[in-house]
């Protein structure tokens, strides 16, 4: 197993610290877990070097939104790029079962300049996540003015607006997995057949070449259950996407999160094999059994 999506500092928390001691925690509560690496998935917008990507970029969208946006960005866009990849590179440096990844936004229209900023650094894996809409932060359960947004929007149409980002996401080739895939679904708005959004986010993945994530941060969210709904995970088995396992933590309590229960949906699904990245180049993993000592005890 792996936990390949993780964050270092909590959502509230704006200017951070970097250390090698949390890095080793992570691993420490992975193995634990079964997991044999993690990839460190801060996200890009916690760092200034995004700033100039997002420059205007929501500009014409509705000026509440805009507010709540530029709210946003400004509590969270304040750390060093460098500082971050530079620890996190110490930590794989040091022996730690670590890879240097990033969590990377859709940025319409601008993902060239994105590729452009991230080839500078030694990345092993990035991440490709929609977020937002324009400037619609729909996944933002804590934030009031996202939220009004979802009862008065029609559920289809936000599902088409999510599908064609994830659409210029992967044809950007900017990223090389597609993380928690079907997160649109995360306030619990699901269309009455979600099928046609599912082949068309299977499709992106597999005609870009990315793999996806089985994440189990949407069971502690309203839409409660593993990212990809099992639907949709059939449609990315079906075309050989492969597959990495995630909890999305931001904090070391969730590291490796119901790791147990993704081997569940996995052996489900038929999958037994996941895909591991250094350089950014894939290489294939077994999904490793629950080690011995997070088993019930049996009797002796
Ligand atoms: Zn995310
Ligand atoms: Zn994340």
């Amino acid at each position: 197993m792996l936990d390949y999506h993780l964050h270092l500092w909590p959502h509230d928390q704006a200017d951070v610290a970097l250390s090698l001691e949390q890095i080793a925690q992570y691993c420490e509560s992975a193995e634990a877990a079964g997991v044999v690496e993690i990839a460190l998935t801060e996200h890009l917008f916690r760092f200034v070097q995004a700033e100039p990507i997002v420059a205007g970029l929501f500009d014409d969208d509705d000026a509440e939104l805009r507010v709540s946006m530029r709210r946003y960005w400004d509590h969270h866009a304040r750390n060093d790029l460098d500082a971050y990849v530079e620890m996190a590179t110490a930590a794989k440096e040091a022996g730690l079962p670590v890879v240097v990844g990033l969590e990377v936004d859709h940025y319409r229209g601008r993902m060239d300049a994105v590729a452009e900023l991230l080839a500078g650094y030694p990345f092993d894996v990035l991440l490709g996540s929609v977020h937002w809409v324009d400037a619609w932060r729909f996944d933002d359960l804590s934030d009031p003015v996202s939220m009004a947004e979802w009862p008065v929007r029609r559920v289809d149409a936000c599902w088409d607006a999510y599908a064609e980002a994830i659409e210029e996401l992967a044809a950007s080739g900017a990223c090389d997995v597609l993380a928690h895939p079907d997160l649109v679904k995360v306030a619990g708005y699901v269309p009455e057949h979600p099928e046609e959004w599912w082949d068309r986010l299977a499709e992106a993945a597999a005609s870009s070449g990315m793999a996806a994530e089985v994440s189990s941060a949407g069971w502690k969210k309203p839409c409660n259950e593993q990212y990809p709904s099992r639907g949709l995970l059939a449609r990315f088995a079906a075309r050989a996407v492969p597959f990495t396992t995630a909890s999305d933590a931001h904090g070391l309590e969730r590291v490796a999160d119901r790791a147990d229960d993704l081997r569940e949906v996995l052996r489900t699904a038929g999958v037994d094999r996941l895909v591991a990245f250094s350089d950014r180049r894939p290489r294939t993993v077994p999904v490793s059994p629950a080690p011995a000592s997070s088993l019930p005890e049996g009797p002796h």
